[in-house]
């Protein structure tokens, strides 16, 4: 699936010091043919690939993150944005009931979806009365029923008998849409939602009913309703449906048993319509918001990687490595300053132990992030604020009254102050011995 694709494409890169415009060209190439295989549109996957090419390129040299996690994110990000970006809400009548209407083929789950969207909206206050507009299957009505049932939501459907006739005599979806409307202004439902057929493919008749049905009814939303199974024939459909009755929003369904993925990216993309609302399951409950940044972590699957990578961006300042970097090449004198800015960044890793291991090229540093003792970081603050800028800059000059000045103005020991200006000169010694012979530094201040 395109998870499992993408992840194996990304472990290639992770080992990888930096990247060269080939090894981008053939990431690109697995994350295209990822794409194309979960059903991804074409056009789709070309704007996409394109838009991700580009920013891996130009992207700038990171500190926290190396290219293979550059790459990541990106496409993290790439992919929340094509699939929409931010949630968007429900949008609400100014005036009388808020209406909604679901249209999609048969079997997309438009029915289900209706108790499932009452209940939810029942749940935030709304009083919702669900309408039965599918008279086109015989036992469409009474499916509606059940649902209204057991949401606990009123259903309003045309008189008895005329759906159990079956095919010959069915009602008129139009007619039974408008009485619906009614009675929801007379009984002051907040919300209508308005359940439609569909039939198996598209066809010219149904979806004259639909914008029929929309005419009629005024809705403030009509909803796709699509399975996230339908794989390549995601851009058709809602594109026949887009042309055929417009619509305002998209609920992507059956996504449990999507392991594909593609029909998410390739209708918010094609039709440029936002998704609202994802099913999940049968049950009543199995029933979310749509956030694109989940459902992106859901297609890479590598929700722990990325949280990883945004706390190691926050936790790392990059400047601040530049800066030491650069001190270390150069061999230039390490300060008490220094030290307490990497005792500093230490304590900022420390929030993120667990997942420490992870980051390569970090292992190492992790024992003495686990052993990182928050009080003694506060205690080498006061000290090191206590002495004057030229001890910190030099602190060869710290004689007994230096220190004892020192002790005092910082609420601490001689004895402490003695120890910190150690555990210093150890870290200033394996700096020097760095700046000689390279290699990743060893966050220093943990000695004693
Ligand atoms: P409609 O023809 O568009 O009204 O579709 P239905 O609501 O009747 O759903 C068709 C079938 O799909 C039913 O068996 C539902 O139980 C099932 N279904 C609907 N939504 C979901 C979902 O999110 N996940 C799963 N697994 N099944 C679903
Ligand atoms: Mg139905």
């Amino acid at each position: 699936n395109l998870s499992d694709r993408l992840t194996s494409t990304f472990k290639g890169l992770r080992g990888k010091g930096r990247l060269t415009e080939a090894d981008i060209d053939g990431t690109i190439r697995e994350i295209r043919r990822a794409l194309l295989d979960a059903d991804v549109a074409v056009p789709v996957v070309r704007t996409f690939t394109g838009n991700i090419r580009e920013r891996a390129l130009g992207a700038e040299v990171s500190g926290a993150l190396n290219p293979g996690e550059q790459v990541v994110k990106i496409v993290n990000e790439e992919l929340i944005s094509i699939l929409g970006g931010e949630s968007r809400p429900l949008r609400h009548a100014k005036t009388g009931p808020t209406v909604i209407m679901l249209a999609g083929l048969q079997g997309a789950g438009k029915t289900t979806l209706a108790g499932k969207l009452a209940h939810h909206l029942k749940g935030q206050g709304q009083t919702p009365l669900l309408v039965a507009a599918d008279l086109q299957r015989p036992n469409a009505v009474n499916q509606l029923q059940v649902v209204g049932e057991r949401a606990g939501v009123p259903v309003f459907a045309p008189e008895p008998g005329v759906t159990r006739e079956g095919e010959r005599q069915r009602g008129n979806p139009v007619k039974v849409a408008k009485k619906a409307m009614k009675e929801a202004e007379q009984r002051q439902h907040s919300v209508v939602i308005v359940d439609t057929a569909g039939r198996l493919g598209v066809d010219a008749e149904l979806m004259k009913q639909a914008a029929d049905i929309r005419k009629a009814v005024e809705p403030d939303e009509v909803l796709f309703v699509i399975d996230s199974m339908i794989g390549q024939d995601a851009v058709a459909t809602a594109t026949a449906f887009q042309e055929g009755v417009d619509f305002t929003g998209v609920v992507l369904t059956k996504l449990d048993g999507d392991t594909r993925g593609g029909a998410a990216l390739s209708v918010r993309e094609v039709t440029g319509r936002p998704i609202l609302f994802a099913s999940t399951g049968e049950k009543l409950d199995d029933f979310e918001v749509f956030h694109p940044d989940r459902m992106a972590g859901r297609i890479l699957d590598m929700g722990d990687i990325l949280t990883l990578i945004e706390q190691a961006e926050k936790a790392f300042d990059q400047e601040e490595a530049a800066r030491m970097a650069d001190k270390v090449t150069k061999g230039e004198d390490f300060t008490l300053t220094d030290f307490l800015s990497q005792m500093q960044q230490l304590k900022n890793m420390g929030s993120m132990k667990k997942m420490l291991g992870m980051l390569p090229g970090m292992g190492q540093m992790r024992e003495q992030i686990e052993n990182f003792d928050e009080r003694e970081l506060v205690r080498t603050e006061a000290i090191i604020q206590s002495m004057t800028p030229a001890e910190r800059d030099n602190p060869k000059i710290l004689n007994g009254s230096r220190r004892s000045r020192i002790a005092s103005g910082s609420g601490m020991q001689v004895s402490d102050v003695n120890s910190l200006v150690k555990r210093f000169e150890d870290a200033q010694k394996m700096m020097r011995a760095m700046a000689k012979g390279g290699g990743m530094p060893q966050m220093p201040g943990q000695g004693g």
